[in-house]
Parts: C-alpha cells; structure tokens; sequence
C-alpha cells in the first residue's frame, strides 16, 4: 500500500487520526546529528536528556530507560519488591501497572477507583493492605494526579505511574514527579512527548538511581571493567538517537501541553450540550491534569462497542479505553477474577471510549467528532423514547 492510500484522501472527510506526534525540523536535526557522530547509544545524549527532563518535573535524579514498563519494572525493584509481596493498584490502567509485579512474582492486589477522577480510592487502598503489602503502585490515570497525600498516610513505599501525566500537577502545586517518589514516565507516540519507545523513571534517593542505573545495563557496576557484572540486570537501555528525539520534544514541551490543553478545551465546549455524556473531570484546586487522551463515558444505554463501530462508519476512530485489567482473560485465568469484584471500575470501564485528540488538532476536527457523537446520542435517545 502506499503512503497515499495508508493514509486516506486529504480534506474535510479523511479520517481524523486518534493520536498523532509533533514532529518537526527540530527532531530531524536532532536525530541526524546523533547518527553523524557515530555515538548512538551509551553517549552524551542520555545524561543530557536526563538531566533535562528530571528539571522539568522537579526531581534530582532521572535514568532513561528503553520503556514506559522497563522504567515500572525497575522501580519496583528498587523498592525492593520481590516474590510473595503484593503490590495494591488500579485495574483501571494500561495492563503494564499489574504486569511489572508479576516479572518480580509479587502478586498485583487490585483496589477499586473514585468515580469522579478514575484514580485509585485511597480507602479501598487502605481495605487491601495486608502484612504482604510491598508497596502502592498508584497510576495518574489520564494524566489527572492521584491523591498521594491519603496514599502516604498509609506508610507504604509508593511508586508513582505517571506515565500519562507529564505536565500535571499534585494537590500542593508541585509537577507530578516531584514528589520525591520513584515515578515512571513514557514516550511512546502517544504520549504527551515521544522518543518512538522509551520512558524516564526519577527518584529524590542517589542509590535508587545508581541501582536503576545499573539494572538498565545488564546489572554492570558504574566503575567495572565492561563484562563484570555484580547482579542481575536487564536490556533496558535508551538509545542516544531516541535521547536526542526526547530532547527536542522537551524543547517544545510547553506547545505540546498547551496544544493539548486547547485542545480539550474545545472538546468540553462543543460537548457539554450532550447531557448524558460525562467528560473528564475539571481541575480541582491546585490539581492540574496533565492532558494525554480524551476520554468520554457513554450513557448506560448505548452499546459500547457498537458505538465505536459507528464512529468509525463517520471516520472517526475510537477505543474502549481502558478495558479493565482484573477481567482480561490472563488476569481471570491466572487469579480467578470476575465481574463485580470492583464494581466502579467495572462500570466505567464498559462505557468508556478514548476520541482523536492531539495537539494539532483543529477545531473542525473536534466539531466533526463532536457532531458525530452528537447524531448518535440523540438517536439512541429518540429510539429508548419510542
Ligand atoms: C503508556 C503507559 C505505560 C508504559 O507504556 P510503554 O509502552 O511501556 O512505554 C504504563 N502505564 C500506563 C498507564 C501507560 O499509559
């Protein structure tokens, strides 16, 4: 297939991508000048990117890491999580969250949300913990940050999935990451900034960045002959090339977060008309979301996947967004999970669906999504009326 027909006809009825990097002159430079200096991974790059990136969230120290899940994965081990311990998080999450605890066999002890910021309930937290309790792996479900003031009072060691929430910001103010917690961000092309792959995992503790550091380069101690090796350790390396591409990004980190932001701002005026739609929650006090997808839940009486089917007949892709991950078959099949056992995410997770948002989105676009939404809202009423 060629470019022309993988991509679809230009103008006003093309298909409206559902995510969709920023990508420029800035980034082809970047990338050009890495693979001319012939250093293209374990160079300069990494720490330039590192310490770029550990400013803008706040943090002390920052590894780059090959991936969102390699950066929870060491995070984890960091906080010594190991076989036997549990580990309380949200089954509203990318299936990432409960997976890193099973690579260490620590067993993923699910809690259940709050409706209103689908972000972990700190009291049905508390109702989990138990002598096995390792640690809380809270996730700032759709960038919007989790209420890590109840989740400390429970003395547990956290850390933070912050993968969605590059740009938000905790109760107190301060951006999400720097909240002396080991907190994991991503880049995949989805993301709020892109390397292709790759993710940052900071931390406020000099050790956890010297074990991070090491277990991301096959367990190599910092000042060893190449080819000793002192524990275990993994692939997870960042190369120089995605490094530089995530330098560039941060360069124009503040367009890509105000870009998002416009952009969901537009969203909630064209679709505050459709009263049985509920949109993302609004910013409470110093609480600041970290713009990533644009989720909408469905009323009750709409069928979600066919929903989805008749989007997609208008041009306009869509995805249940998240499936809950206590019901994905691996998760029922290994630990025997069933429907009811966390009753809010359940019910949030059958009627959510994740619409075309990007920073360079137009208002077009978001007018043609919303109409969309709109004609099949409306019918779906008329006919439970009749
Ligand atoms: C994107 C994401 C991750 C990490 O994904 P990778 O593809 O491994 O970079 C982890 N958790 C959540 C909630 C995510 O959205």
């Amino acid at each position: 297939m060629n470019a022309q027909a993988a991509s679809g006809p230009a103008g006003p009825d093309a298909t409206i991508p559902l995510a969709k990097p920023v990508l420029g002159e800035l980034e082809e430079l970047a990338v050009i000048d890495v693979l001319r200096s012939g250093q293209l991974s374990l160079g300069p790059k990494v720490a330039e990117f590192e310490a770029a990136f550990g400013a803008v969230v706040g943090a002390p120290y920052a590894s780059a890491v090959s991936s969102g899940t390699a950066g929870l994965h060491l995070g984890l081990r960091a906080l010594g999580v190991t076989d036997g311990d549990e580990v309380i998080t949200t089954p509203f999450s990318f299936v990432a969250s409960a997976n890193v605890a099973l690579y260490e066999r620590a067993t993923p002890v699910f809690a259940d949300i709050d409706p209103l910021t689908l972000n972990l309930d700190p009291e049905a937290v508390a109702a989990a913990v138990s002598e096995r309790t390792a640690a809380i792996l809270p996730v700032h479900v759709f960038g919007y940050p989790a209420d890590m003031a109840a989740l400390e009072a429970l003395r547990i060691p956290i850390l933070e999935d912050a993968c969605e929430a590059l740009g938000g910001r905790y109760a107190d103010g301060r951006p999400i990451g720097g909240r002396g917690h080991p907190a994991v961000f991503a880049f995949y092309a989805n993301k709020q900034i892109t390397t292709g792959e790759g993710g940052v995992i900071v931390t406020s503790r000099p050790q956890d960045k010297e074990r991070i550091d090491s277990e991301r380069n096959q367990g190599r101690a910092p000042n060893m002959d190449w080819l000793d090796h002192d524990r275990l350790g993994f692939n997870y390396r960042l190369s120089d090339i995605a490094c530089a591409l995530g330098l560039a990004q941060l360069q124009r980190l503040d367009q890509l977060l105000e870009g998002r932001a416009r952009v969901a701002a537009l969203y909630r005026e064209a679709l505050s008309g459709l009263e049985d739609l509920t949109l993302p929650c609004e910013d409470r006090g110093l609480e600041r979301r970290g713009w990533f997808v644009y989720v909408v839940a469905l009323p009750a009486r709409l069928h979600r996947d066919r929903t989805v089917r008749e989007l997609a007949a208008l041009g306009i892709p869509a995805k249940p967004y998240f499936p809950a991950i206590h019901l994905m078959s691996y998760y029922r099949e290994r630990f025997g999970h069933r429907e009811g056992q966390f009753p809010v995410c359940e019910d949030i997770a059958a009627r959510s669906i994740a619409i075309p948002f990007f920073p360079e989105m137009s208002e077009g676009q978001v007018a043609r999504v919303a109409s969309a939404l709109g004609t099949i809202l409306t019918r779906s009423a008329l006919a439970s009326r009749a």
